[in-house]
């Protein structure tokens, strides 16, 4: 069979239809942009969720050893690693799939679980990776409305309207819990609830990228919930609190026969050595994960006790960020990168009215206050 490309389309219709369709994700302004643009050094980044402590010095030791090795392929098994990480969730090794980012781990499951015949459950104001690796595979996504204006959890998952959209079609649903970018969480009881429910053919994503900030919350331990349920894929990432995002590492936890088929799909080479040393190093040092959570516990209540008095309402989060209302999240994106301050409009995620801001050091939050302060009043600079 032949098929004809995409007319007058150029070379891009030369690429597959879902792909044609694909919005490409949009990052985090980085630093060095802004300065260029700005023409000034003193810029902060409070758009990506980034830990402003910096990853546990074991870390850093580990991969600056690991520098030796790199004229060597990685261990493509990443066995130490694989075997520290299960020793820790109290897994077989087996069950651990490694990642690049556990973005990585999202387009695993996407190529290895959707086709054009399938569909993917998630909900309305979800992680933005979700909707680009199930649109990539050509299935269909069923977007679920989240929780309404009112709701205690506004903007959530609604998991009961998450069940009620799986139909034979459907393969996958993605969970984030707490979700990026509104920091909305579904409780133990509500996770549990769902896992009981859902059928065992479809593949239950549970993205816990923010677990170690969740912890202050009633958000469940998705690891625990391994052994009752083979469909469930844990995911987890050394990104946000392990403060290791340029080194890109991630994992899934699932039933093996799963972990079997995303390594499938997996680039053989796809967590370097730096990331598998760094890694291995960050799962020993619990007191570097407990200054990451003290932090944003602390610039929490920063935030909390300053950006309502100008007029800003913050919506609860269980992560180390704020949805924050701030009525036009472009002109307010706006003022802030004009003193310095990066912080990530969410229009695209279907809220014009909010920005998400990275909780940072007390320092940061100060800058941000104070810039926040005048970019409410309408000033374009201080
Ligand atoms: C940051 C984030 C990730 C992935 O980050 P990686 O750096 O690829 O591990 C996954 N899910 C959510 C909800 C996130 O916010």
């Amino acid at each position: 069979m032949t098929v004809a490309p995409a007319k007058g389309a150029g070379l891009g219709g030369l690429a597959a239809a879902p792909v044609r369709q694909l919005a490409p994700y949009v990052i985090g302004k980085p630093i060095g942009e802004l300065q260029r643009e700005l023409g000034v050094d003193d810029v902060i980044k409070l758009a990506s969720n980034e830990n402003p402590l910096g990853p546990s010095p074991r870390a850093i030791a580990a991969m600056q050893q690991s520098l030796a090795d790199i004229w060597l392929y990685p261990d493509g098994n990443g066995h130490e690693l694989k075997q520290a990480l299960a020793l820790h969730h109290g897994v077989l090794p087996s069950q651990v799939t490694l990642g690049n980012g556990s973005n990585d781990l999202l387009v695993m499951l996407a190529e290895a679980f959707l086709t054009p015949a399938t569909s993917a459950v998630y909900s309305q104001h979800a992680f933005a990776i979700y909707g680009i690796v199930v649109q990539a595979t050509g299935a269909r996504a069923k977007i679920t409305p989240a929780y309404p204006e009112g709701h205690a959890m506004q903007m959530g998952h609604d998991l009961t309207a998450m069940l009620a959209a799986i139909d034979d079609s459907t393969r996958v649903v993605f969970i984030a819990n707490p979700n990026n970018p509104t920091g909305t969480w579904n409780t133990t009881a509500q996770i549990r609830q769902f896992l009981q429910a859902v059928p065992p053919t479809v593949i239950v994503a549970l993205d816990e990228a923010y677990f170690e900030y969740s912890r202050r919350v009633d958000c469940p331990d998705g690891t625990a919930l391994l052994q009752a349920h083979p469909n469930l894929v844990v995911l987890r990432t050394f990104s946000k609190a392990h403060a290791l995002a340029g080194v890109r590492v991630g994992y899934g936890l699932s039933h093996p026969e799963v972990a079997d088929m995303l390594n499938r799909v997996r680039q053989p080479f796809n967590v370097t050595i730096p990331a598998l040393a760094g890694a291995e190093a960050a799962i020993g040092d619990a007191q570097q994960v407990h200054s990451a959570i003290r932090l944003v516990e602390d610039g929490l209540q920063q935030l909390q006790a300053a950006l309502p008095q100008l007029g800003i309402r913050l919506y609860p989060t269980a992560g180390n960020f704020v949805l924050a209302d701030v009525g036009s999240g472009s002109a307010i994106y706006e003022r802030l990168l004009r003193q310095g301050v990066i912080v990530r409009p969410v229009a695209g995620y279907g809220l014009p009215h909010c920005v998400r801001i990275t909780i940072g050091t007390a320092a940061q939050n100060d800058r941000l206050i104070q810039s926040l302060a005048t970019a409410m009043q309408g000033k374009q600079d201080s």
